[in-house]
């Protein structure tokens, strides 16, 4: 094995046609089990020579859209019914799935900054170098789907990055508009490094992002938004033949084309205390306008610290906790393209 060659190991062939539910392997010594390892399911499904998608969810173990609707996927997809592969990865960051936090509880490493991922790191960092070494090489696009987690609540959008290629750029705006979420997001990301995103990118595929509700839990519609989402995607990509159903198809309105013209579109607390939310999620912001205000239990004599928008727009996403730090994401507004 040389240094270059994952410790991770996989009981499925992705070169073989047919439909592989499997594991990957990861390396996991522990106090109770002295030669364990961390079994991450895994499923390959494939026939002939169309493009591939890979589909992954719970990179963020308290985001369940993605599970939910990717294990309903494996089980249901057909390999008579595909021309291609899709590689279905239901729970990226398993042991935080499993655990139902953000972060890995094995390491409390964050998934979505560990790529590309270290052969010798820790199972998070390997699970995110197998990835990047064995699975992203055999993709032409990649769908991870993320919802808030606990802490934040979206409107429910799906979202590609404005990229310096405009080519590439172009081919993930036409893949999120065929994912038909209510919003479709030109995003820009605070913090890019180590993301898969930022990983796939690099490699020159297509990326396709999506944050559907948030808070730790699921609705119908947030589910049924991403279990459209990945068919259509299938369709959108030629590997199933059968046509996308639009919002319109679905009896709701059309998306909404929006973008982030800068990083002003967040709003990001500079105080602790209790954060009470002045507009709900889609109302509409000009400069100046008052978003949610920060009290302080402490000292209940001081008047609330007020956070105001500096971008007109529509509030898209807000912090799903109450009780805030400094630092903590307060609210996103983007704007209508
Ligand atoms: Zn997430």
């Amino acid at each position: 094995m040389t240094q270059t060659e994952p410790k991770v190991s996989t009981t499925v062939d992705f070169s073989v046609d047919g439909k592989h539910h499997g594991h990957l392997s990861i390396p996991h010594s522990r106090n109770d089990s002295g030669w364990g390892a961390v079994h991450l399911p895994i499923v390959s499904i494939r026939s002939g020579d169309g493009p591939t998608l890979v589909l992954t969810g719970g990179n963020h173990g308290d985001e369940y859209e993605g599970p939910i609707a990717l294990m309903k996927l494996a089980r249901s997809l057909d390999v008579e019914e595909i021309d291609g592969q899709v590689i279905i990865i239901p729970a990226l960051n398993y042991p935080a799935v499993l655990a139902g936090h953000r972060v890995s509880p094995l390491d409390g490493v964050n998934m979505n900054r560990a790529f590309p991922g270290r052969r010798d790191g820790t199972v998070s960092s390997m699970i995110a170098h197998f990835v990047y070494q064995k699975i992203l090489p055999l993709a032409d696009a990649v769908l991870d789907i993320h919802s808030g987690g606990k802490t934040m609540m979206f409107s429910p959008f799906a979202c590609y990055h404005r990229l310096p290629d405009a080519d590439l750029m172009e081919k993930a705006k036409q893949a999120v508009l065929a994912f038909a979420a209510p919003v479709s997001l030109e995003l820009v990301e605070l913090d890019a490094e180590g993301m898969l995103d930022t990983a796939v990118e690099e490699l020159g595929k297509v990326f396709i992002g999506c944050e559907l509700g948030g808070g730790g839990t699921t609705t119908t519609g947030t589910v049924s938004i991403a279990e459209v989402g990945v068919r259509n995607l299938l369709s959108h990509f030629k590997i199933i033949n059968e046509p996308p159903q639009s919002l319109e198809d679905r009896g709701l309105p059309p998306t909404r084309m929006m973008h982030m013209p800068d990083s002003g579109c967040y709003v990001i607390s500079d105080d602790a205390g209790i954060y009470e939310s002045l507009i709900d999620l889609n109302s509409p912001v000009e400069v100046g306008d008052a978003v949610g205000q920060v009290h302080f239990p402490r000292n209940p004599e001081l008047l609330p610290v007020v956070y105001r928008v500096e971008r007109p727009g529509i509030l898209v996403g807000r912090t799903h906790k109450a009780l805030v730090e400094s630092g903590d994401f307060l609210a996103l507004i983007a704007a209508e393209m």
